[in-house]
């Protein structure tokens, strides 16, 4: 049988030559040269994120990029949750293609609506662009239209590239007045950063409000702290605001992380939050030099930014709350009001548990050092957008001020944790009884799911 070249390369009945497999490999890999590809998925920029992709036609099916899962202090959590690419049309016409995540079909359970975010380009911001369907785990598709040789970037939350949000801070804290203060250099041998508003450190008594975002790239937390930095930049509101209190600001926590697009982990593949170790200046300079910062300013608050992307309504915005327990008794008082303004804040909402005081966590390093009070985590939400998130944070920083005003100073001073040891004791015994239990426990009911599903198959 005979083909003209244009049914050769498109139509795919010429495959069916009785010569088996390999015939037909051979002659879809002749198609795929011949066959002229307008479409194409774009991941050489700073801040993409995906794993394994393949295009055909106008579908393109891309993989998650997946970081391996932290197991600390009895938890397991995984971070290989986001993607950011671009897809570019090259033809000369408008087309519409079909974008697969983590699968190669519409599914049946890819039943929840989910906000894409688009740009341009992806130094610039993302923004809600079209809904696409997903699965609320890690499976995505959706309709993609593109005008006439243009390229769109996707993303499944508000990712920022290092250098954009580097420079933005670098021109706030110009304006602001604030000390930039390189605090060390990341795995790949970035800058690490801080941001100083009000004295030097160690020259005056007022209590130090500390706060790091960008631990965890694609959250978005990054305009929280660009909030805050926002009203520091306007003379008249600085200077109220730093009447009461100095603040360090880290914007970014992990950059290597930002620019090879990791959800959670540096460059050594390690999770910068979870696993925030202060001992191995090789494997984790990131943590290794926030540390010794910390050391230097004693936080007397400390808030831990992150924020909730596509995950819905099961998620809110809300601050991680530990047990007053876990404070000096000097600090209590202090620290039970402040909850309760964050909590009110956050119309009524926390996250109280474990969680909140796992042992190798920041913020759980510097209640058990420092007798910080500690918001371990602030998750803000990808829903309120950047204003909402800006707002959110320069309420927080507020509110914190306004407790603080109202309490007597003798509060914050000499902060080294007195309750040191009832605090280390509490979470080690959760971590090595609670949490040892809580694996064990998931393991049987694992393996007890395994065994019916095999007995299950065996039947059928
Ligand atoms: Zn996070």
């Amino acid at each position: 049988m005979r083909y003209t070249f244009q049914e050769f390369i498109n139509t795919s009945s010429v495959f069916d030559l009785n010569g088996g497999d390999d015939s037909t490999d051979l002659f879809k890999t002749v198609q795929k040269i011949i066959k002229k590809q307008d479409m194409k998925l774009i991941k050489d920029f700073s801040g993409a994120s995906v794993g394994d992709f393949s295009v055909d036609g106008n579908e393109i099916y891309a993989g998650i990029f997946e970081e391996p899962s932290v197991k600390v202090d009895g938890i397991v959590h995984d971070y290989g949750l986001h993607f950011c690419f671009g897809v570019s049309n090259d033809s000369g016409k408008g087309v519409s293609a079909d974008i697969y995540i983590n699968t190669d079909k519409s599914r049946g359970d890819l039943i929840h609506d989910v906000k894409i975010y688009m740009a341009k380009n992806p130094g610039e911001e993302f923004a809600y662009g079209i809904i696409g369907k997903t699965d609320r785990k890690k499976s995505y598709s959706f309709l993609l239209s593109l005008g006439a040789n243009e390229t769109v970037y996707v993303a499944n939350a508000y990712v920022r590239q290092y250098e954009r949000v580097s420079a933005i801070f670098k021109e706030l804290a110009c304006q602001g007045h604030g000390e930039k203060i390189i605090y060390g250099r990341s795995v790949e041998g970035r800058e690490l950063s801080a941001y100083r508003y009000g004295s030097e450190i160690g020259q005056d008594d007022k209590p130090e409000v500390f706060i790091v975002s960008g631990w965890h790239p694609p959250e978005g937390d990054t305009f929280g702290t660009e909030g805050i930095a926002e009203i520091l930049s306007d003379d008249r509101e600085r200077e109220e605001l730093l009447k009461s209190v100095n603040i360090t600001i880290i914007p970014i926590g992990n950059p290597d992380g930002f620019v090879h697009g990791f959800n959670g982990c540096n460059l050594k593949l390690r999770n910068v939050y979870w696993d925030f170790d202060i001992n191995n200046k090789d494997e984790m300079p990131e943590t290794y030099f926030a540390w010794k910062l910390m050391g230097k300013i004693k936080p007397d608050i400390y808030f831990d930014f992150h924020g909730y992307t596509f995950q819905g309504e099961s998620k809110f915005l809300s601050s991680y709350i530990k047990p007053l327990l876990f404070y000096s008794s000097r600090r209590r008082m202090f620290a039970e009001n402040l909850n309760r303004r964050i909590i009110e804040r956050c119309g009524g909402k926390c996250v109280k548990g474990y969680s909140t005081f796992a042992p190798s966590t920041p913020g759980c390093r510097l209640t058990s050092k420092f007798d910080t009070i500690t918001y371990a985590k602030f998750h803000f939400h990808i829903d309120d957008g950047i204003s909402g998130i800006k707002k959110m944070a320069c309420d927080l920083l507020k509110i914190t001020i306004g407790e603080i005003k109202k309490t007597n100073s003798s509060v914050f001073h000499n902060n080294t944790a007195s309750f040191l040891s009832l605090h280390t004791i509490c979470c080690k015994f959760y971590t090595y009884i609670i949490g040892y239990c809580k694996i064990k426990v998931n393991q049987f009911v694992k393996s007890i799911l395994k065994s019916l599903r095999q007995q299950e198959k065996s039947n059928a």
